[in-house]
């Protein structure tokens, strides 16, 4: 693919150049469509066990190549090594999974035909949608687009990946790793670089599904985009979790788990913690503890380890989001919240450092809108009770995590929330396991990816009768 334009991707860290990278404009998206949707064809004829054992040669070459991978997430995201080899890690596990799962959950079965069908045989099966434009986010740059692309690819499809202009390089890389690894289906995978314009034109170039990961404002537009075509779209949108602690709960075991899902990451996951709902009567000892451990954190880029120790978490990879965090930080202070660490002087872009703040107000903008640094709000609530209504008084709903003084208490508490993915003792417990869907609702967006449902999600049902 030929393109006159190009664009740099700087390192966050250092603001110097990682690569440049082509701007593919509609004529080469529909290009990557066409060649991805003839590839398909030889994919549909490889059948589950070709296409099984293809994917595991891909999944075996991500292993082994796991540090190329992370060398260029850390490049492009600035976050630490150890962070970025733990998030191809996690792409492989999805990949596998999807892999060995996918005759299962879509291949063909007979199910009952009923009482007034006994005259024939009833079976159900799942066809390739065709060719799906995967367009992806940079916080998770192999992790959140492997979730969709493992997952079409195993349900029979092509794949034209768009990844965001932050961090393009990863995207290129796992194309070609595709294309090395498994040259007999070369172009099922396909790359296409570029800013939001690439992506509308991913949208609107006829792909047969839309899997979007990105902000709420983003995926509006994606939507409006496809509606002219009524192409479906997966949208995977931000979150604002909350956690809830209740006055049982074991507090180390809970701050421990809220510092490492709000500051990880420097705070840049969708489904990090923003919001803590701790019940009166542990609220203060509860931010102590909460304050004691991220004060600890070391703020650093991939290359900057010292003393030999790795960094806890890097820069902001979007510039502007150090923006947002002074904003949310200024708006909650002026409106009567206290930050027991931290304050305007932690933002010194692109670091932002350990931000808790205490007692803000519900409609304080580091309340409603995702900040995505590393930035936690712990309020204080009469009990569990108020703590559900808080915590689902909100436009995203994602995921959320819940401390009590026994596991059962917990779970009742969980299922009051309005959210895709809960955990009871812990925070994002999800992210690990392959079988379980993952998405929201409201502004967190709408469809499944992971497990049986995200193979489904690219995937379409055909009812077959056979009269007996
Ligand atoms: P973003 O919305 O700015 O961009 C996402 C992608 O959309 C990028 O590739 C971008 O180039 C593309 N894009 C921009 N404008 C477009 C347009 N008009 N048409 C088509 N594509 C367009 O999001 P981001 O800043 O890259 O990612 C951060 C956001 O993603 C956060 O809100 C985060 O919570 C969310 N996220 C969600 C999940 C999830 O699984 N729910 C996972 C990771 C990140």
């Amino acid at each position: 693919m030929k393109s006159a334009e190009s664009f740099t991707s700087l390192s966050p860290a250092t603001g110097e150049r990682v690569a440049d990278h082509p701007v593919h404009g509609p004529e080469e998206v529909r290009a990557a469509v066409d060649r991805a949707r003839s590839a398909a064809r030889d994919w549909a004829g490889a059948g589950w066990k070709g296409r099984r054992a293809a994917l595991l040669t891909f999944k075996r070459a991500l292993a082994s190549r796991a540090h190329e991978l992370a060398d260029t997430v850390a490049a492009e995201t600035g976050k630490p090594m150890h962070d970025a080899r733990a998030e191809v890690l996690l792409a492989v596990v999805h990949l596998d999974w999807a892999a060995r799962n996918a005759r299962r959950v879509l291949g063909r079965r007979r199910v009952a035909s009923g009482a007034l069908s006994v005259h024939q045989r009833s079976l159900l099966a799942y066809r390739p949608l065709g060719v799906i434009g995967v367009i992806g986010p940079w916080n998770y740059p192999v992790y959140t687009p492997m979730g969709s692309i493992g997952h079409a690819l195993a349900a029979g499809n092509g794949v034209v990946f768009k990844p965001s202009e932050l961090t393009p390089g990863t995207g290129v890389l796992l194309a070609r790793m595709w294309e090395e690894t498994v040259p007999e289906h070369a172009g099922l995978l396909r790359t296409v670089t570029g800013m939001g314009k690439t992506g509308e034109a991913l949208a609107a170039s006829g792909v047969d599904k839309v899997a979007f990961t990105g902000s709420a404002a983003t995926a509006r537009k994606v939507a409006a985009v496809c509606a002219r075509t009524l192409t479906p779209l997966l949208a995977e949108g931000g979150g604002k979790d909350a956690v809830l602690v209740g006055a049982d709960a074991d507090l180390d075991e809970a701050a421990d788990a809220i510092v490492w899902g709000a500051m990880s990451n420097a705070g840049q996951t969708c489904a990090g913690v923003e919001r803590v709902y701790a019940v009166e009567r542990v609220h203060k000892e509860l931010c102590e503890r909460i304050v004691n451990r991220a004060r600890e954190l070391r703020t650093g880029g991939p290359g900057a380890a010292r003393d030999g120790e790795p960094d806890d978490y890097g820069p902001l990879t979007l510039p502007s989001q150090t923006g947002t965090v002074e904003y949310h930080l200024k708006e909650a202070l002026g409106a009567g919240a206290r930050a027991p660490l931290g304050g305007p002087e932690s933002v010194r872009p692109p670091f932002v450092h350990p931000l808790v703040l205490v007692d803000v107000p519900e409609d304080s903008p580091a309340m409603r809108e995702e900040t995505f640094g590393p930035v936690v709000a712990v309020n204080s609530v009469r009990d569990l009770d108020e703590a559900v209504e808080r915590a689902n008084d909100s436009p995203y709903a994602l995921g959320a995590a819940v401390f009590t003084g026994s596991r059962r208490e917990g779970l009742a508490v969980a299922e009051r929330l309005r959210a895709g993915a809960v955990s009871v003792g812990t925070v994002l417990g999800f992210a690990a396991v392959p079988s379980l869907p993952f998405g929201g609702s409201g502004e967190s967006g709408y469809g499944r990816v992971h497990g049986d449902e995200g193979l489904r999600s690219f995937a379409t049902p055909r009812s077959v009768t056979v009269r007996r």
